[in-house]
């Protein structure tokens, strides 16, 4: 199963993706986590990286292609992946697509996982994480019994510089101009599935099952 899995930042596709690597054996490749990766270790990728993610901006296809292509050609990906974050431009799904075919992979399905702008909003810029434990919270649907404290290690609770409010509309506005072309590359292929990502965590999971089974339009 080599599954394409899109959607706004917010939308609930790093919970989707879980759910799918545990259901079908198969790594989930998130670039956002590459990228933060090499942010933290400071290598040279990662420092040309953080320069525009800081302004809410897309690293360039540049920086990203070769690190996606790395991580495809690894063993763990030869029998599926769930690739998340990538591509964001016709650029990068064309190198996309010559990396796929080098590897004798085609992509069973592009998952679109789509909520409205207001709610994104509201769920990015609520977030808030721990800088102890790492763990997630939101002021409003899932917030800690004190507002700057960890329920579990007591850590200091903090927002991340993505998740700010300014960031966030930046963010939204450039995903969706460079979402669109991809959208309509994937539809001509007849690989493209929308699915409503305001439903429950479960009903959000079966919609995309049911859509890799083709049970979905
Ligand atoms: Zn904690």
């Amino acid at each position: 199963m080599h599954i394409l899995l899109m959607g706004p930042p917010g939308a609930g596709k790093g919970t989707q993706a879980a759910k799918l690597v545990e259901k079908y054996q198969i790594p989930h490749i998130s670039t956002g986590d590459m990228f933060r990766e090499a942010v933290k270790a400071q290598t040279e990728l990662g420092k040309q990286a953080k320069a525009f993610m800081d302004v809410g901006q897309l690293v360039p296809d540049s920086v990203t292609i070769g690190i996606v292509k790395e991580r495809l050609a690894k063993p763990d990906a030869s029998k599926g992946f769930i690739l998340d974050g990538f591509p964001r431009t016709l650029e990068q799904a064309r190198a996309l697509d010559v990396t796929l075919h080098e590897l004798g992979i085609h992509l069973s399905r592009v998952i679109n996982v789509t909520v409205p702008d207001s709610e994104l909003v509201k769920r990015v810029t609520g977030r808030r994480i721990c800088r102890g434990c790492g763990a997630t919270y939101h002021v409003e649907y899932n917030p800690a019994a004190h507002p700057d404290v960890c329920d579990k290690c007591q850590g200091e609770l903090y927002q991340r510089s993505d998740d700010k409010q300014e960031t966030v509309h930046n963010r939204l506005t450039v995903y969706h101009a460079q979402t669109k072309p991809l959208i309509e590359y994937y539809q001509d292929k007849g690989l493209y599935t929308e699915i409503n990502g305001l439903q429950s965590i479960d009903r959000v999971m079966d919609d995309i099952v049911k859509s890799l089974r083709g049970e979905l339009a």
